[in-house]
């Protein structure tokens, strides 16, 4: 058994409290307990981390790649020997089973391990001169300190994509992470000062989101901004970033569709969407929303679902054999009530779910809703949630129409056993990526963004390292030029 400590800022190499001592409440989302505190950073304190981090930037860049890669692979390694103690603090504060806060750990020391090799590859290049005495290169360089802001539906590995890139192109970083899910976020960051990153090149803050937002954005010394969050926040931080002219990384919502042909394999299709579909209570931004479902195999695609649902076990995530934890807050529940009250009105059918549990904590029911209006809350804005839709669709442009309806663009899923088909919806919806008859999102050298509201930038593959490098182009001119003599 495990517990929570209280949680304290990062700056300049010290583990503190905010200068005015001001904490919040970190709660166990299966019980609603409080468990400890978090440290909250005041403007004082921002200013100081994101000086540390301006000064330590002047290092940390001149730092040889395979020093950063050691300093790296060290921590990654420090994540894996710490998991069960790491895993156990984010299923306390954020709710999803032990197995996935595992993975998430696992997955995201694979993508610290994986952005420290990549650093080694930020190879420049040689441009073809116009007359033989010049040489012509292209430099990639580190664009600078960062501020990152990531929210508490993955504690470790939203935070893990923006430092590992940011550290191996050669950037400081300050992290701002969610003050619900604090303390698996400052496991990760004490394995990277355990691991010998220098003081000033990692910070962490917690605090009022908005406020710490825009004093970093506006702070002259961050060059970068990289956010992971709602679209609606991601658009006011977008605006902010434009104002002071930084370059930003946007990971939004979505509102994923799956696409079920007639010709798809449905006990495969239907069970690896079940699956995906209540991994972290549907608090995923990929999450699988809009069922899309071909007429003639509706009935049989729904029946093997919701099957399959109904197997789900349901309960505390420190359980053995649970599949889904509680939400991670009540905002998420009310946001589930509207929804299926919503649905109710319109006379959808609720096939599965629809209510909270009795008790503590902030359970929801796995909840799967039939022929829902597109003109309903579910079908329009990001459930966020344990809810799937099952809509039909008679047409191969009806589908498509559909998936594409929506402003967001994120992920999408199809399933058919026709390679012309899978090429053709994968050629027609707007999305950021799409994942065709498997679950194939989210490995460290894949790309991860979206389209549309969805953000834009990419996370993850080697997009996702060049988001914080920057081109430097340089010509000479030879020293065996007449001219220089
Ligand atoms: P929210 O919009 O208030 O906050 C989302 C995240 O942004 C939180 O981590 C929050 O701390 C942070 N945030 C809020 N205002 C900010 C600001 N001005 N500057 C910097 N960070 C700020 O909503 P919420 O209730 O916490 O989450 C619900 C919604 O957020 C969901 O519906 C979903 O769309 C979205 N969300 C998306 C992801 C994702 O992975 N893309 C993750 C978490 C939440």
């Amino acid at each position: 058994m495990y517990t929570i400590s209280n949680v304290k800022l990062y700056i300049d190499g010290q583990w503190r409290n905010g200068s005015a001592s001001r904490a919040l409440p970190i709660k166990n989302p299966a019980t609603n307990e409080i468990m400890a505190e978090v440290a909250c950073a005041e403007p004082d304190d921002i200013e100081e981390a994101a000086t540390a981090a301006a000064r330590a930037f002047q290092d940390w860049r001149k730092t040889s790649v395979f020093e950063r890669y050691g300093v790296m692979r060290k921590a990654a390694q420090l994540l894996r020997e710490r998991v069960d103690v790491i895993a156990a603090y984010m299923t306390m504060e954020q709710g999803k089973p032990l197995v996935e806060s595992r993975m998430e750990i696992m997955a995201s020391a694979d993508t610290i391990d994986w952005f420290a090799e990549e650093g080694r590859r930020a190879y420049g290049r040689v441009i073809p001169p116009r007359r033989p005495d010049v040489y012509q290169l292209v430099v990639r360089e580190p664009v600078g300190p960062v501020a990152a802001f990531a929210p508490w539906n993955f504690p470790v590995q939203q935070i893990t994509r923006k430092l590992s890139a940011a550290l191996a192109a050669g950037c400081s970083i300050v992290v701002k992470a969610a003050e619900e899910t604090p303390a698996s976020s400052s496991e990760l960051i004490l394995a990277f000062a355990d691991a010998g990153v220098p003081k000033g090149v990692v910070n962490l803050v917690f605090g009022d989101p908005a406020a710490i937002s825009s004093q970093l954005i506006s702070h002259p010394s961050i060059r970068k901004v990289s956010f992971t969050g709602s679209t609606r926040v991601g658009k006011l931080l977008a605006a902010e970033a434009g104002r002071h002219m930084k370059r930003i990384t946007l990971e939004l919502g979505g509102h994923a569709p799956v696409i079920v042909f007639n010709d798809a394999d449905i006990q495969l299709a239907a069970k690896t969407m079940v699956t995906s579909k209540f991994r972290n209570c549907g608090q995923v931004c990929v999450s699988p929303t809009r069922f899309l479902i071909q007429e003639d195999v509706y009935e049989k695609f729904v029946e093997v679902f919701l099957g399959a649902t109904r197997n789900l076990k349901v309960g505390n995530g420190l359980d053995d054999g649970v599949n889904m934890g509680p939400m991670a807050n009540p905002r998420r529940v009310s946001a589930m009530e509207e929804f299926v009250g919503d649905a109710e009105q319109l006379q959808a059918r609720i096939l599965l779910g629809g209510s909270a549990n009795e008790g503590k904590g902030n359970y929801w029911q796995p909840t799967v809703i039939g022929d829902l209006p597109v003109a309903s809350r579910a079908m329009t804005e990001e459930p966020f949630g344990p809810l799937a839709i099952m809509n039909r669709f008679k047409h191969f442009d009806d589908a498509v129409n559909e998936a594409n309806r929506l402003p967001y663009g994120l992920a999408a899923y199809a399933w058919t056993r026709s390679a012309k088909t899978a090429q053709q919806i994968a050629a027609n919806v707007e999305t950021g990526m799409i994942s065709i008859n498997h679950l194939g999102l989210g490995f460290p050298e894949t790309p991860w963004g979206g389209v549309k509201d969805s953000g834009y930038g990419t996370e993850a593959g080697m997009e996702g390292l060049e988001a914080y490098l920057t081109p430097k182009f340089v010509t000479q001119l030879g020293l065996s030029d007449p001219g220089m003599s």
